[in-house]
């Protein structure tokens, strides 16, 4: 049986998170005192990652993702991802890194298996990065981007969260980046996720038209049509450049129609929706594959078309307190 929900969506992708620590501590995602420790003990195994993939991959499942937390200090990571592209079925296996580790396991990371990465990465200002990352260093992530060019991690997509007053005035320079190189540099918009952040996401956020028109300072952008399934971003091209430029509106302009995906938590909990409040734990199946199949089917119940985020000001902040770290970006 495939995974078809009450509004015809097909699912055919999973976000799996693998882990809830991190070792950066974006202000808008992690908190001060960085990720707990104890979160990590909680996160499912290789085993019961695998047997996940392997059900869902029978019910439809063809893209898996592996996000986090930050997925490349999870120590198994080579290890799960050599399991998980060897599901038969699975026919894209990609990963969200902040790319710190990347340029020392690019290649590591290809022999096991993996077929594309997402970097985040929100200044190219070295002072600007430390204090939205409180204290990463950006020679390290741009040194990972362009070892997974090299070892042909593609299309190499860099994810930006714009924010008002915080990088605002660098869209245009992450733009200028796609001339020289054959990058997809997709500007997100902050997502209201986590309730202790509401004012600051009142402060901060940028609506996808206000990016837009950072970007088109330095060129018009001409859109293209690539094939990329349902994914969420619009992509352009600024006249002549090597990579392009895409946007991601999940909250001015959402694209609930398209969703194709569930997510799990590094706790092994399914989301129906990012934003949802309901969650299936999936630790309650104790590894029979009937029951997971089971969750997995009445998780299909709870996904919301379209998810309110952006009409009801009050229900935005309703994830309680799990922020990103927890739920996998
Ligand atoms: N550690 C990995 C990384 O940095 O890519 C994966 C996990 S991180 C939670 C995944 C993505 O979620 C990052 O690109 C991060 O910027 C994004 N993110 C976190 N909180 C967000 C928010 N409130 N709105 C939009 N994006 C958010």
């Amino acid at each position: 049986m495939n995974l078809i929900d009450a509004y015809g969506r097909e699912i055919d992708y999973l976000r799996i998170s693998v882990i809830d620590k991190c070792n950066l501590k974006c202000f808008y995602c992690v908190p001060e005192e960085g990720a707990c420790a104890a979160y990590a003990e909680h996160s499912m195994s290789l085993d019961e990652i695998e047997k996940l993939v392997k059900i869902a991959s029978s019910m439809g499942v063809r893209k898996v993702r592996l996000t986090g937390g930050e997925p490349l200090i999870r120590p198994d990571i080579l290890e799960l991802i050599s399991r998980v592209s060897a599901v038969e079925g699975i026919s894209d296996l990609s990963l969200t890194t902040n790319g710190i580790m990347l340029n020392k396991m690019a290649s590591k990371l290809v022999k096991a298996g993996l077929s594309r990465v997402n970097i985040s990465l929100d200044s190219l200002d070295p002072e600007n990065f430390k204090r939205i990352t409180r204290g990463g260093i950006l020679d390290k992530t741009l040194k990972g981007v362009y070892r997974a060019l090299e070892e042909g991690l593609t299309p190499v997509k860099i994810n930006v969260v714009a924010m008002k007053g915080i990088n605002d005035r660098e869209i245009s320079n992450f733009a200028r980046l796609t001339l020289e190189n054959d990058l997809h540099v997709r500007f997100i918009e902050y997502m209201p996720i986590n309730n202790e952040h509401e004012k600051q996401w009142g402060d901060c956020f940028l609506p996808l038209t206000e990016i837009q028109g950072l970007c088109e300072e330095i060129g018009p952008l001409k859109e293209e049509k690539i094939f990329q399934g349902n994914g969420p971003a619009t992509y352009y091209r600024i006249d002549g450049a090597k990579g392009l430029v895409g946007f991601i509106s999940p909250v001015s302009r959402h694209f609930c129609a398209k969703c194709n995906r569930l997510r799990i938590t590094a706790d092994g909990k399914i989301k129906p929706c990012l934003f949802s409040l309901e969650e299936m734990d999936l630790k309650e199946a104790e590894g029979r594959e009937e029951d997971i199949k089971k969750m997995l089917i009445k998780a299909l119940k709870y996904r919301p078309d379209p998810h309110m985020v952006d009409q009801d000001p009050r229900g935005r902040f309703n994830c309680n307190k799990r922020g990103m770290l927890q739920i996998g970006g």
